[in-house]
């Protein structure tokens, strides 16, 4: 299958040219040149969410040779673990996204990619240097993707000082091909650094570059694999089909919903949940699009007043009635977050991350305008990786998961470096 860019269908690429550029020569999103349909009755309700995954982006990888008999080795590489969906109430089931490497949905996405390019880069003569400039959550993921793979090395960048203690572990545990650098700055400026490199033609010399951004096709197209996998469980639950509800940000995970559901897969409404981030329910109730300055809220993975997701959603539905149809969009208060997962372990005996509270205000705003479901949440994040936040709503600690205690006690390593361009190309270039 081609792939284009939003911005102009003539700019076309091979899947393959696509994950590795990641972003369109034009500044535009790949997306794919249509949505395949499938037929739900050729999935096995009960199948492993890897087998799932590799029929379901079969049609994608058609004509990629190489790549696509690789794919059902990839979904297996990249979906190692459980994506379990779990009964929270009568109608409503959580879909938890949570038990890869890092304890968040991110893995999926980044495992896949890294699974792609490893594959993808098999046969080049240099090394690929993937940069990542990350604010605390998507660095780790990153990281634990790429760690190991053969002829690719990582460079994350994080602003010291600005990362909970258990995020900068994450990122800095690593080691071998994996290199932690700690900048004497805030994001924007790792971000610089990162960009700057992009345009530097004497590195690019030197080195071979290349991102690992959520806007890769790379990290969209598997996220749509639990949509599917959840879906068929669900078929013979309920003669409607299930609603689901996801905690927004830059609207990936969302995304590859609305794609999922394109398919064929029997899903019925979509719900955006967003924090104080209202650039995406403003934009329904109005009709304009109009980006927002981004606020700091208690779910700060979702802290985007711009998504970028946004410019394919669009170009999947140019006409705004059709887009204001297929999603809806519900803004949630740091204050409900809290009450939310303050009330989480006794009316549920369950705890949510700040992300995942979201989506269960949600659902319960859902519950008392009349609507029963049957519902799935999207739990995105495990509560231990927010523990500083969750921990003093609940008055107790929150147990941490196997494979998150097992990088905790891995020691750490990083290198610092100054907010300035040179210092960032001399330990790019030390390696
Ligand atoms: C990234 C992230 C989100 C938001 O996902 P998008 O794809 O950016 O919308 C939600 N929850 C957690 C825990 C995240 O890390």
């Amino acid at each position: 299958m081609k792939f284009h860019s939003t911005r102009n269908p003539a700019v076309e690429v091979s899947l393959r040219d696509a994950i590795r550029q990641g972003l369109a020569p034009d500044g535009g999103l790949y997306v794919p040149e249509d949505i395949p349909t499938v037929d739900p009755g050729d999935f096995a309700d009960d199948a492993a969410a890897a087998d799932t995954a590799s029929r379901l982006l079969a049609p994608f990888f058609a004509g990629e040779g190489a790549l696509s008999e690789q794919l059902p080795e990839i979904c297996a590489d990249a979906l190692d673990f459980p994506v379990p969906l779990t009964e929270l109430a009568d109608n409503a089931w959580v879909l938890e996204l949570f038990h890869g490497p890092t304890a968040a949905f991110k893995d999926v996405g980044a495992r896949f990619l890294a699974a792609c390019l490893q594959r993808i880069e098999a046969g080049a003569d240099r090394e690929l240097n993937i940069l990542v400039a990350t604010s605390g959550d998507t660095g780790g993921a990153v990281a634990a993707a790429f760690h190991n793979r053969p002829g690719i090395r990582v460079f994350v960048l994080y602003p010291r000082g600005m990362v909970s203690p258990r995020q900068e572990h994450q990122l800095t545990c690593w080691g071998g091909n994996v290199h932690a650098l700690r900048v004497d700055g805030d994001f924007d400026a790792c971000q610089r650094l990162v960009k700057h490199a992009f345009t530097d033609d004497a590195l690019r010399a030197r080195r071979r570059l290349s991102s690992a951004n959520s806007i890769s096709v790379g990290r969209l197209l598997p996220q749509m694999a639990y949509y599917a996998h959840s879906a068929l469980r669900l078929r013979n639950h309920s003669d409607e089909p299930p609603g689901y509800i996801i905690p927004t940000g830059n609207l990936g995970n969302a995304l590859a919903c609305v794609w999922a559901r394109a398919m064929g897969m029997r899903i019925g409404d979509i719900r955006f949940a967003t924090n104080a981030n209202r650039s995406v329910p403003d934009f329904l109730a109005s009709g304009d699009w109009r980006p927002q300055k981004t606020v700091a809220t208690l779910a700060s993975a979702m802290d985007v007043g711009n998504p970028s997701n946004m410019e394919r959603l669009r170009h999947l539905f140019p006409d705004f009635e059709r887009l204001a149809e297929a999603f809806r969009a519900d803004s949630v208060s740091d204050e409900v977050i809290r009450q939310t997962i303050r009330d989480g372990e006794t009316r549920y005996g369950r705890q949510w991350c700040p992300h995942t509270a979201t989506a269960v205000a949600t659902y319960e705003q859902q519950l008392a305008k009349g609507r029963p479901g049957p519902w799935v949440l999207v739990a995105t994040a495990h509560p231990a990786k927010f523990e500083t936040i969750v921990e003093p709503l609940l008055g107790h600690e929150v147990a941490v998961p196997e494979s998150l205690a097992g990088l905790l006690e891995l020691p750490t390593r990083q290198v610092d470096i100054p907010p300035d361009y040179d210092a960032f190309r001399e330990a790019l270039l030390s390696v």
